[in-house]
């Protein structure tokens, strides 16, 4: 297995030529685009790391399935599926279109800007400081450490810059879809993409989904099976922005991306997969990871389909 890691490792490399840093983020766009890692969290507690696996980053879009299983354990299934859809748009993450043009303007799902928006207007707490903290004490125990924490300048870099989640969330109150004051759920949102972590600990958190939400290294349930199984499931049809399809074709596992150049894979009942590139392509998911991806599940036989 370890051969086989450092082999996908070689094998992604060549490939990152091929990809930009997020530079709509100026903050983001300082990273060395020619970093490379993966780290692999087995259920049995076995662990194989290649490359940048140590390297810092920050969560991005994958911060929307941790969210997604909080704003479900605090307000319920049918509540958020209100607010929310469940389909995927074929449209870019931070799209705005079909919110005006769908019935309800409901965000098509949360795996986008404008759904992860929401979900993160209905993470309960009487103040934005009550809110961080429960949202921060549950990204702690999903990524398994204690020391987790945003990156200021990333997050103030976004929150220079973030106007069109701004405008989203602006049109989602208007519509009556958002709850709360529009700036200090965009602020949550800013807080929770700066969140910053290593292939270790989003391998972690794939580990977690892959063990239906028992935390493998306690035996503690963290997150219920249910909830589990729901964040995979839009992990498989949403989690690779509007590359899914292609995603779920070659490499066949539920994952989410995010423009930082982090991907959490899930291989079901086995183990967690972290890789980390962030040069990206033009949909906005690491080249590189999405090589480490494909190899991993070529040699492996790891799809699920
Ligand atoms: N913070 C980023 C944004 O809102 C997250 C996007 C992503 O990773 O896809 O644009």
């Amino acid at each position: 297995m370890q051969r086989i890691a450092d082999e996908a490792l070689k094998y992604a490399k060549p490939f990152l030529s091929q990809g930009h840093t997020a530079g709509y983020i100026p903050e983001l766009s300082k990273v060395d685009p020619n970093r490379l890692g993966l780290y692999i969290a087995s259920n049995d507690g076995q662990c194989y790391k290649s490359g940048d696996f140590d390297t810092k980053f920050t969560l991005q879009s994958i911060s929307k399935t941790v969210s997604l299983m909080l704003a479900v354990m605090d307000r319920g299934q049918d509540y958020v599926f209100n607010k929310v859809g469940m389909e995927p748009t074929g449209d870019a993450f931070n799209s705005i279109i079909k919110l005006e043009t769908v019935k309800l303007h409901k965000p098509l799902n949360p795996m986008i800007n404008a759904g992860a928006i929401a979900i993160d207007s209905l993470i309960s707490g009487n103040t934005p400081e009550d809110k961080f903290r429960h949202l921060a004490g549950f990204y702690r125990k999903v990524f398994n450490n204690e020391q987790l924490n945003y990156n200021k300048e990333v997050y103030l870099s976004e929150k220079a810059t973030g106007f069109r989640n701004r405008a989203l969330a602006n049109f989602m109150k208007d519509a009556g879809v958002l709850e709360g004051d529009v700036d200090e759920v965009v602020d949550l949102y800013f807080k929770q993409c700066s969140f910053e972590v290593d292939c270790k600990d989003i391998a972690f958190l794939g580990a977690l989904l892959a063990n239906d939400g028992i935390s493998p290294s306690t035996g503690k349930e963290i997150v219920p099976k249910k909830v589990s199984r729901l964040v995979k499931t839009f992990m498989v049809t949403c989690g690779m922005y509007d590359a899914s399809g292609e995603f779920a074709v070659k490499v066949g596992l539920p994952s989410k991306s995010g423009v930082g150049g982090g991907i959490v894979a899930v291989v079901p009942g086995t183990m967690g997969i972290g890789v980390f590139g962030p040069a990206l392509d033009d949909k906005g998911n690491s080249v590189g990871g999405i090589k480490i991806l494909e190899y991993l599940s070529e040699k492996l036989g790891l799809s699920i389909f």
